[in-house]
């Protein structure tokens, strides 16, 4: 029973050792990342928000339906290491910002509170401004629930089905995450496509995954009607293509993220992805 209980927490261990370490170049290039992040979180999100002691329980699980089948190749248990005790007892590197106020290169204030900044308003996770570990919203947001419901109404009445792939992260999960592809795609990749855990904008409980996480999400008429109407219900894309420079992120045709409808329309209307509109980077400090 005990070597049972042990097995799961040594290949953890050793997995997340191998994911700090980073240094194997996997020369593989990373087609269906996205789809794996999926069924990673998935599972992991389920478990983790199940032990999370932790205040709000809005929404738990976002994810449902997602079929992620040929992502089974997944290796490790990992979807045990959330489920055991609580990860947080190992140090954290990440400091948390302290409170400031500046201005962004285009004139909008930028204001962090308790390690959280918001842009005009606008709370904004991204490579240059993270977020804390304890920063838990436990699922969407109130708001981005609301917006995400209607969304999904009005693509279903033009035809299209919508479905959460995921949703809120925690800090944890995303650790995990990360160190996975990191470790099994070097780091410089995955910073490509997986955000360093505190940096995600799914920890916020503002952005959503959609369908199938695709690539090919954005040529399907339903990629399409999202990227043409998601605004009107206050979400933009937030890794639009061409944009990697300035998101710091590949193009994501699944991921939107809820601004508010008055925010979401400037920002569609300016054909600006949100670090343009805003003036801001979006670049790691190491
Ligand atoms: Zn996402």
């Amino acid at each position: 029973m005990k070597l049972f209980r042990l097995l799961p927490l040594t290949l953890a261990a050793c997995l997340l050792l191998a994911g700090c370490g980073g240094k194997e170049e996997v020369s593989s290039p990373k087609p269906q990342v996205p789809t794996a992040t999926a069924t990673v979180t998935a599972t992991e999100t389920a478990t983790t928000t199940a032990t999370a002691a932790t205040t709000t329980t809005k929404k738990p699980t976002t994810t449902t339906e997602a079929p992620t089948t040929e992502v089974a190749t997944t290796k490790a248990p990992v979807t045990e290491v959330p489920t055991t005790k609580k990860p947080t007892a190992k140090p954290t590197t990440k400091a948390v910002a302290p409170d400031s106020v500046s201005t962004s290169s285009k004139g909008y204030e930028i204001k962090t509170v308790g390690g959280v900044t918001y842009v005009d308003g606008v709370l904004v996770a991204n490579k240059t401004y993270g977020l804390p570990a304890s920063y838990y919203t436990g699922g969407l947001t109130a708001d981005c629930d609301r917006a995400y419901d209607s969304l999904k109404a009005a693509a279903a009445k033009a035809g299209y089905s919508l479905y959460i792939s995921s949703g809120f992260r925690d800090y944890e999960t995303q650790e995990v995450i990360y160190n996975r592809y990191v470790a099994n795609d070097g780091k410089a990749n995955a910073d490509r496509y997986s955000a360093r855990p505190g940096h995600s904008e799914h920890q916020t409980g503002l952005a959503i995954d959609l369908n199938g996480v695709s690539d090919s999400f954005g040529d399907t008429p339903t990629g399409k009607w999202v990227a043409a109407h998601c605004h009107e219900y206050g979400f933009i894309l937030r890794y639009p293509k061409g944009k990697e420079a300035q998101t710091g992120y590949m193009y994501e045709p699944w991921h939107i993220r809820y601004v508010g409808k008055d925010v979401a329309k400037k920002i569609f209307d300016s054909g600006l992805c949100l670090e343009e509109y805003y003036g801001i980077t979006s670049e790691y400090q190491n």
